[in-house]
């Protein structure tokens, strides 16, 4: 695919998070004999700065784990408020940041079944930290990555694809025929998200606040685009459903949109509060006239079982074509600390991820 954004954009896949506390609770094992593997280190919260890059021991799989090599890692916004001590779930000091990631299996410990070394894999969650050469996942954290999508493409997948999934169907519970406003279309749940709702027959709204994250929003599958810094975009958006409103809106920026876009709802219309980054206030009516339903979730809190099947759906996506995971950026592991400022800015284009 053409770069619509600047950099190397190109079209892959993604995985998911449960990371922090298993990092927390089980630890990791390190192996003496290699001390030679780069990783991302923080050894106390706060700006960008702080994350060092660092020589460690190799690390060594215990039982029901796998060891992967990473070649590329996803990097999500979480990661700067986990960094910034500023998250509900924290790790103990020092750790490796970042949540998702894909490489090759490089070996397994005791009783893993599913999986063997040498495969191609993409996670979303770790025991260790993505931000690294190597990491330790859960043998569940892991996934097959289609030979189509490279390492790069596949680091993109986990938090955004399983984020999309998780909120478009398990918590609105979108049907073939609706209408979705993707509310923050040029990112990584927002690209993830304009393409699953595409896939399953939805129609598509998105927004951006650059003309090329438009442009990548209608590339991959939106059917009208809008400019969320634009005034009066909204009445546009309402304007193109017919008068009617949207039925679900998948809502990135909520401190900022949510009062506006619960009067862009159709009747029986459901909210996904997705992203916020502080307080809103909403006219409670605009909500009650329409029947509608305001629903919250982070990731960490979902089942296995939701898990389970949000990650089958994917797989499906990503074998059968429709799932294209969006990488804007790549940079090296080093630079990790120019990543995390990118990734807080405008102008989002798909995921930036890090080169280990
Ligand atoms: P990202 O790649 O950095 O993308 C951010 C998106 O927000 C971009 O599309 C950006 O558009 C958009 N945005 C900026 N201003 C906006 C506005 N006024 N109205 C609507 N959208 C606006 O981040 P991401 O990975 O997609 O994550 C999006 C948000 O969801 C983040 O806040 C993240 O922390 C959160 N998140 C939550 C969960 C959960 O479990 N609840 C999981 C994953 C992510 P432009 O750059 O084009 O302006």
């Amino acid at each position: 695919m053409e770069s619509v954004c600047g950099g190397n954009l190109t079209v892959g896949s993604n995985p998911t998070l449960s990371a922090i506390n298993s990092r927390r609770k089980e630890g990791h094992h390190e192996s003496s004999r290699h001390p030679a593997m780069k990783a991302i280190r923080v050894h106390e919260f706060g700006g960008p700065e702080v994350l060092r890059l660092e020589t460690v021991p190799d690390l060594q799989p215990g039982p029901g784990q796998v060891l992967v090599r990473v070649r590329a890692a996803g990097v999500n916004p979480v990661d700067t408020y986990i960094r910034a001590g500023q998250y509900a779930r924290m790790p103990a000091l020092p750790f490796t940041p970042g949540v998702d990631g894909a490489g090759v299996i490089e070996s397994i410990g005791a009783g893993v079944a599913a999986i063997a070394a040498g495969e191609r894999v993409y996670f979303g969650g770790t025991q260790s930290g993505a931000y690294a050469g190597q990491a330790l996942c859960a043998e569940g954290q892991v996934h097959r990555l289609p030979d189509r999508i490279d390492f790069p493409e596949g680091a993109a997948i986990g938090v955004p694809y399983a984020t999309a999934w998780r909120a478009l169907f398990q918590r609105a519970r979108a049907l073939p025929g609706e209408s979705v406003l993707v509310h923050g279309a040029s990112g990584g749940v927002g690209l993830a998200a304009v393409q699953i709702a595409k896939a399953a027959g939805l129609s598509v709204l998105g927004t951006a606040g650059s003309a090329k994250g438009r442009e990548l929003a209608g590339l991959h599958g939106a059917r009208h685009v809008f400019d969320h810094g634009a005034a009066g975009y909204l009445d546009a958006v309402v304007a193109a459903t017919g008068g009617r409103g949207v039925d679900v809106v998948l809502e990135m920026l909520a401190n900022r949109n949510l009062g506006k876009v619960l009067k862009a709802l159709a009747p029986g219309g459901r909210v996904v509060l997705i992203g916020s980054r502080g307080t809103v206030e909403i006219d409670p009516r605009d909500a009650m006239s329409r029947d509608a339903s305001i629903l919250g979730f982070v990731l960490w809190n979902a089942s296995a079982t939701d898990l389970a099947a949000l990650y089958a759906g994917l797989g499906a996506g990503l074998d059968n074509g429709t799932l294209r995971p969006v990488v804007g950026r790549r940079l090296p592991l080093e630079q990790a600390a120019l990543a995390h400022r990118a990734v807080l800015e405008p102008g989002a284009c798909g995921r930036i991820v890090l080169l280990p």
